[in-house]
């Protein structure tokens, strides 16, 4: 299999990981990909949200196979335009995708599924807003409506903040706020076929004990020693099943990942956001746990053949990830630092580049490496991260101290 991905960011390095391990995979294309890609794949540059452009480039390398990785592409169509040269492509149409890309579409489609979620009021004024925030009350929850690469939700105490968020999105989803662990779940499906991964848990804020604004994610583990026996099971019953229905009905079917985002809440567990790919930083932990061929899981979801697919198969034991963060992420991120100690097995790429002068390996984003790993257990894993990111030299870098650490202390409770 000819395999194309889509991306440059941390989970394109994990998907590339997968898909070199897939022996059905003779070669791996990526574009832009990174410097830790470059090791894996071929490397490409055409413009990702240009379907055009990343349609000819899949029929130019005889792709048998394109994975997207990032949420633009999809929301630009990039998957429609390959799918019409007759390329399969792992990732919905730009319609589905619009679960990611429209928090009212998504509200939509889970009103009319009868899916647990938030309620919530899409508002465009100021007016509207407050009146949105007395109905709820603190904490506030206010939400950019569209692509916002995870920094667009302001969770607070503060009615002016919360005010001031509103006015600077212009169109927002204001909603009640859900109370109790999160969960994020990946689900492998063709639309109507759904295999779900396993369930992980991501850090969205800064800092140490959840402290600081909300990121991309700063760190994530698998599984989760905490979550109750048939959550899994009653998230594809009463949310993915009745998601995907609602779509197929609609005629705009999802084929593709689609993540559910969850609050475990003590009315159960309710819909925080899909999102239409996978999230990163999850994926490095996730994908690190499946032993299951991943070019073959993603091709059959492409192609509308996931029913017949074999059951997945995981490794045993646990995986962590922690991020290392560039100075002044996430507000103002300081790119172009030289970063040493990252060729260790396990580091992965999330925003570098070489410089040009002379190919130091550089800080390029927010988030810059990912120190990923896999243990017997979390403990283990958690260790063996940690000492990759003891590892990296990248001045002024940042990353949080405790992930995984109130799964591994037992302090995380489900409310009844
Ligand atoms: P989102 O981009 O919708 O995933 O939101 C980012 C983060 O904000 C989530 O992972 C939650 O930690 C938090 N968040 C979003 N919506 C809510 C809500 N309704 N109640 C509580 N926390 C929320």
């Amino acid at each position: 299999m000819r395999v194309l991905l889509l991306g440059g960011g941390g989970r394109e390095h994990a998907l590339a990981l997968g898909l070199v391990e897939d022996p059905a995979v003779e070669a791996l294309f990526a574009a832009p990909g990174n410097p830790g890609i470059a090791g894996l794949a071929e490397l490409r540059q055409v413009d990702p949200v240009d379907p055009a452009g990343v349609a000819a480039l899949a029929v130019e390398v005889g792709a048998d196979l394109v994975v997207i990785g990032p949420e633009a592409p999809l929301v630009a169509g990039v998957a429609d335009a390959v799918r019409a040269k007759g390329v399969a492509v792992f990732g919905p149409s730009a319609e589905a995708a619009r679960l990611e890309g429209s928090k009212t579409f998504a509200k939509e489609i889970m009103t009319a599924a009868g899916v647990p979620t938030a309620r919530a009021y899409t508002c465009t004024d100021a007016e509207s807003v407050g009146r949105a925030l007395e109905e709820f009350g603190t904490p506030y929850v206010v939400k950019d409506d569209g692509l916002a690469a995870g920094k667009g939700v302001v969770v607070t105490d503060d009615r002016a903040a919360a005010l001031r968020h509103a006015q600077e999105c212009g169109r927002v989803v204001v909603e009640e706020y859900l109370s109790g662990p999160e969960v994020s779940l990946f689900v492998v499906t063709d639309g109507v076929a759904a295999l779900p991964l396993l369930p992980a848990q991501d850090f969205k804020r800064v800092g140490d004990g959840d402290a600081g604004p909300n990121t991309g994610g700063m760190g994530a583990y698998a599984p989760l020693p905490w979550a109750p026996s048939g959550l899994v099971d009653e998230v594809m019953a009463d949310v993915v099943h009745p998601t995907l229905a609602e779509l197929r009905r609609r005629g705009t079917p999802f084929a593709g990942l689609l993540y559910v985002g969850l609050a475990l809440t003590a009315a159960g567990p309710r819909v925080i956001e899909f999102n239409a790919r996978f999230g990163d930083p999850e994926t490095q932990v996730v994908l690190a746990l499946l032993e299951t061929p991943l070019a073959g899981l993603l091709r059959a979801a492409a192609t509308g053949t996931l029913a017949a697919h074999p059951p997945l198969r995981w490794r045993d034991g646990a995986a962590v990830t922690v991020v290392v963060a560039a100075e002044g992420y996430p507000a103002a991120p300081r790119t172009g630092d030289v970063i040493t100690g990252a060729d260790h097995p396990g580091v992965i790429h999330a925003g570098t580049a070489r410089r040009a002068a002379d190919g130091a390996l550089v800080s390029a984003g927010g988030r810059v490496l990912c120190g990923t790993a896999t243990g017997p257990d979390l403990t283990a894993a958690r260790d063996a991260a940690y000492a990759l990111v003891r590892g990296i030299e990248l001045a002024g870098s940042h990353h949080r101290g405790d992930i995984a650490a109130t799964a591994i202390d037992g302090r995380i409770t489900v409310p009844d």
